[in-house]
């Protein structure tokens, strides 16, 4: 073995032992194998093959803040249940939660009335959310998904014995290639303390995911932390006091037949022509709108991810072959209204948003993307913001398009409508997403809705039908009877 001449042999030994001490690890650090062992044995990770646990806490809606510089908006958690099996790589968190701000300060969600109950699952290459007796695909959420399994306390342990991490110190780090990169932190006890992550993110690029676990009692032979904290992006996501803890649980959560035979609902583009070179552009959970113009096209909103932004940029070109996008229109920075922005991007194409969203937005369509190289990194461009306020007016002379800010409503600080005079179309997202046709009227007036219509009064427009980004066509007038008003 050879040993540095300027340091004698004893020093180094001394100072290994010294470290040992401090940091049980150190002294692994040549052998990452026999370090992660060690970690297993501590934690009980090798007996655990599934777990629940279950607590009561606070949890933030990611990606819905009032506005891009203020922090998720906070619920709080009556009970979470999080059951994992590992050899199947599934995941199911059920939540129910209440409004958590009073008064509310706004957002996504805001406010709620009531106790909402959330069921969101992943197993093994599909994500899926259970509302009642629907289940709804959510690709989109899939990486997040999981990471948040193999950052569990033993599905880390699991995760780096199987992608060969490096142990260095306290730190063990890896690479699942295309998904996350993992470093998670061991304390003295063996016990990992804290992990740092890094995530595809649609709209973001990468994006930083801390946890930190503390408090760990031993149930039924193995550790597990009783509180849980995370933050996704910096801003608070989640803290968590466990109260129960079940190792080797049976869970059995079958993909459904739904979700199992559409394994790429964001491919699924329908449209629809809502005036002459108009069109409403859906398929699935958020929708686009299509205007044709002299010379060109816009595109009103590029939501959830690359494979939808595909779909829909596929879906124009079929439409309108002739014509370039000039703009695309984003309504609000909102991640699942957001997040096919990146794409749009890569296609040199400029964002027109409010002032509110374009800090962020240029940020965000600057960042890197790293971990999953997406269309715009791969494009090595950046996207090109421009910022508005109250209203902005786009036109050939023959089509006139107005972008409108809709203030004083409770979900987004900057959120705009557009707005087609001759044709009487109305375009907005969030603020009033109408039940489905067929649906009994909602037993309270959201304010959203109220403040909507006296928008639309304040600045005399003549509508004959809104285009919500979500759900589908409908008159002004079912607007008006919602929220109880006759005309
Ligand atoms: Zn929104």
């Amino acid at each position: 073995m050879r040993r540095p001449l300027y340091r004698p042999a004893r020093t180094a030994a001394v100072l290994t032992a010294t470290l040992v001490l401090l940091f049980p690890l150190a002294g692994y650090a040549q052998n990452g194998r026999a370090a992660l062992e060690n970690v297993a044995k501590a934690m009980g990770a090798a007996s655990v093959k599934s777990i629940q646990y279950s607590g009561s806490g606070v949890n933030f809606q990611v990606g819905q803040n009032f506005s891009p510089d203020t922090p998720w908006p906070r619920f709080n958690v009556k009970s979470y249940t999080r059951t994992v099996n590992y050899e199947s790589a599934t995941i199911r968190d059920e939540i129910v939660r209440t409004q958590g701000e009073t008064p509310p300060r706004g957002g996504g969600g805001q406010p709620l009335s009531g106790e909402q109950r959330q069921i969101f699952v992943a197993s093994g290459d599909f994500a899926w959310n259970v509302v009642g007796d629907v289940v709804n695909p959510v690709p989109v959420a899939l990486v997040d998904r999981q990471l948040q399994l193999w950052t569990t306390p033993h599905g880390v342990v699991k995760a780096a014995m199987a992608n060969n991490a490096t142990v260095s110190g306290r730190t063990i780090s890896f690479t699942a290639p295309g998904r996350f990169r993992v470093q998670a932190t061991i304390d003295a006890q063996n016990l990992v303390e804290r992990i740092d992550a890094v995530a595809p993110n649609a709209v973001l690029g990468d994006v930083a995911i801390e946890v930190r676990y503390s408090d760990y009692k031993d149930f039924a032979g193995v550790k597990f932390p009783t509180k849980i904290r995370q933050t996704i992006a910096s801003y608070p996501a989640l803290d968590l006091t466990v109260g129960d803890v079940q190792p080797n649980v049976a869970v059995d959560v079958p993909v459904p037949d739904p979700i199992r035979q559409t394994p790429t609902p964001y491919a699924r583009v329908t449209t629809q022509m809502a005036a002459d070179g108009v069109w409403y552009i859906t398929g699935g959970t958020h929708h686009s709108v299509l205007i044709e113009m002299k010379d060109h096209v816009i595109l009103v909103e590029s939501p959830l991810n690359d494979d939808r932004a595909v779909a829909v940029l596929g879906e124009v070109k079929n439409l309108v072959p002739s014509k370039p996008i000039k703009y695309v229109i984003a309504t609000h920075h909102h991640f699942d209204h957001a997040g096919g922005l990146r794409a749009i991007a890569a296609e040199g194409v400029p964002v027109i948003t409010h002032d509110v969203n374009k800090p962020f937005l240029e940020k965000a369509l600057a960042a890197p993307a790293s971990v999953l190289p997406d269309r715009l990194a791969k494009s090595g461009k950046k996207g090109a913001v421009e910022g508005m306020r109250d209203k902005r007016v786009l036109t050939d002379g023959a089509r006139t398009v107005e972008i409108l800010n809709i203030p004083g409503n409770n979900h987004h600080a900057g959120i705009v409508m557009v707005y087609l005079p001759k044709e009487k179309l109305l375009v907005e997202a969030d603020v009033y997403n109408p039940p489905a046709a067929n649906a009994p009227p909602a037993p309270t007036v959201n304010s959203n809705w109220v403040n909507l219509s006296d928008n639309i009064k304040r600045l005399n427009l003549t509508v004959d039908q809104i285009l919500p980004l979500h759900g589908r066509i409908l008159p002004l007038a079912e607007l008006h009877k919602a929220i109880g008003h006759s005309h």
